[in-house]
């Protein structure tokens, strides 16, 4: 009997050994589980993993369902559980949403469970109770919507660039990472008359000119190994056979890493635009041409009236009276006139077609300066206007050609001469400025005089341009002057701006290089 007895208290003991380990396992099971008997689904047990979800400690045990888990009335689980409890059969749902209140109080939260319920089979064969047993895949759910919608997303897009390329007049095709072209747009097909498997790949080489062939793929290649754009000019064949210009340009797609993974380019057709420009070219090459042979014809007939009329006016055409003397002068000064005209066409007309040589060089601006003021000095004085200049830090040097440099400052210093009104001001400075781009130097003409308005601002630097007014019609000119000066200090790297006041004064800014 005592052996019995030791026997069953060492049975009992590994029962309850069992028992532990079974309810252990069940505890820390990483799936959830939870029973829930009778008609009213009271929790009978639920495991850690269960708790988990329901969230914020909620004690369910002894409480029926919706007494437990109120939030959950009305999202079907009663009707569920009574399915299965009614037909004894398990009952599986995958991406089961339920809605549960995990913070008291705060908005209900969406779940996804992997769950199955299936019946508890008591000793008797009845089955009161029903097990949820499943996994919560709330996780899962949410990536596999993220990428489903990122890649709806992308698709979206690739078919509106495709609809978008397909609009365009311009031919365009994309190609993968190893240059094989694997898609045209319509207007490709369309200019080329060509099939897809007629240009897929390489096989596009049949719309090109086998003459130029080999320089395109040469530069199409390249870019392919270096990633670099392709940008190039060359003709393409029409469907009609006949060659046209297109300018191509090809640019890599990379990922985030920087490698390339695609190719995107265009293919438009240039002719017309090259046409237009060449035209437009000529004609104005043909414009300057004009008035630089018209200028140099009309100098030599006027060197002739000159002479002679110097000649009588020495009197070796015999003596002159009064009045002829003072004709004479009349038409010696309407020649020097002219042939100033003259000469303001021809040097405008030999700048605008490039002809114009420049020494550039390092110029002390001070000298230049100072030149200027002694060359322009008589005109101020004879129009009694003050003149101002602040010497030039000494050592500030500008790279111009010298000779170019004084001719914009003289004919700005000119024009103030011109359209400053007796006693007024006039004044000239240099100084050196750092700019992101360098040293600029910046030269400085300001006057007192009529001032410029606005509508003219731009437009004084554009040949023949005069302002139009009682005040200047009286003072002669081109128009020709700020044309040419602001064509010479763009050609040596600077500019010429000009601020004005109506009624208050002009300042004209020459900007330089500094060296
Ligand atoms: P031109 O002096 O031979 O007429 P410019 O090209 O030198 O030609 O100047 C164009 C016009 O700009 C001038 O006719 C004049 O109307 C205006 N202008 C130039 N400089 C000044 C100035 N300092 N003050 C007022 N108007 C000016």
């Amino acid at each position: 009997a005592q052996r019995i007895a030791e026997q069953l208290q060492l049975q009992s003991a590994a029962l309850e050994l069992e028992r532990r380990r079974v309810a252990d396992v069940f505890a820390q099971a990483p799936s959830f589980l939870a029973v829930l008997r009778g008609p009213e689904n009271v929790f009978e047990l639920v495991n850690t993993a269960y708790e988990g979800i329901i969230g914020h400690g909620r004690n369910v045990i002894g409480k029926p369902l919706f007494e437990a888990l109120p939030e959950t009335n009305g999202q079907g689980f009663d009707l569920m559980l009574a399915k299965v409890r009614t037909t004894g059969e398990p009952l599986v749902f995958r991406d089961l949403r339920v809605m549960l209140e995990r913070t008291p109080g705060a908005q209900l939260e969406e779940r996804f469970l992997d769950v199955t319920y299936f019946p508890l089979v008591e000793a008797d064969g009845t089955h009161d109770a029903v097990i949820a047993h499943g996994t919560d895949v709330t996780e899962q759910v949410h990536t596999r919507q993220a990428l489903s919608t990122a890649e709806a997303t992308a698709l979206d897009s690739a078919a509106q660039l495709r609809a978008f390329a397909d609009a365009m007049p311009t031919l365009a095709w994309t190609a993968r990472a190893d240059g094989h072209v694997d898609w045209f747009n319509a207007q490709w097909y369309a200019y080329t008359g060509t099939t897809p498997e007629d240009v897929e790949g390489w096989a596009w080489h049949s719309v090109h000119d086998p003459a130029v062939l080999p320089g395109v793929l040469e530069r199409w290649t390249a870019s392919i190994q270096s990633g670099e754009a392709f940008e190039m000019t060359f003709p393409l064949r029409a469907a009609d056979g006949t060659f046209h210009m297109f300018l191509t340009r090809g640019v890599a797609v990379r990922d985030a890493a920087g490698t390339v993974v695609r190719w995107v380019g265009t293919s438009t057709n240039v002719e017309s635009e090259q046409r237009l420009r060449r035209a437009a070219e000529e004609a104005n090459r043909a414009k300057s041409e004009f008035l630089a042979v018209m200028s140099h014809e009309l100098r030599t007939p006027l060197n002739a009236i000159d002479g002679y009329a110097e000649l009588m006016e020495l009197g070796i055409r015999g003596p002159l009276t009064a009045e002829q003397r003072h004709d004479l002068a009349r038409i010696r000064k309407s020649e020097k006139h002219l042939l100033g005209l003259i000469n303001g066409v021809l040097n405008y007309a030999q700048v605008e077609a490039g002809a114009t040589h420049y020494d550039i060089e390092s110029v002390e601006l001070e000298e230049v300066l100072a030149t200027c003021e002694a060359l322009t000095a008589p005109q101020m004085r004879g129009r009694e206007l003050t003149f101002k200049r602040q010497p030039c830090a000494r050592g500030v040097t500008v790279r111009a050609d010298r000779e170019k440099l004084q001719q914009v400052i003289l004919n700005v210093l000119s024009n103030a001469i011109k359209f400053t009104n007796r006693g007024g001001e006039i004044s000239l400075s240099g100084t050196v400025q750092r700019e992101h781009a360098g040293e600029l130097v910046r030269v400085m003409m300001t006057d007192t005089g009529i001032g410029i308005p606005d509508t003219y601002l731009a437009r004084i630097f554009e040949p023949f341009v005069q302002v139009n007014s009682e005040l200047t019609r009286t003072r002669e000119g081109t128009g020709l002057g700020l044309a040419i000066s602001r064509d010479l200090a763009r050609a040596m790297g600077g500019d010429l701006t000009v601020a004005s006041i109506v009624g208050a004064g002009s300042t004209f800014t020459l900007t330089l290089l500094a060296e």
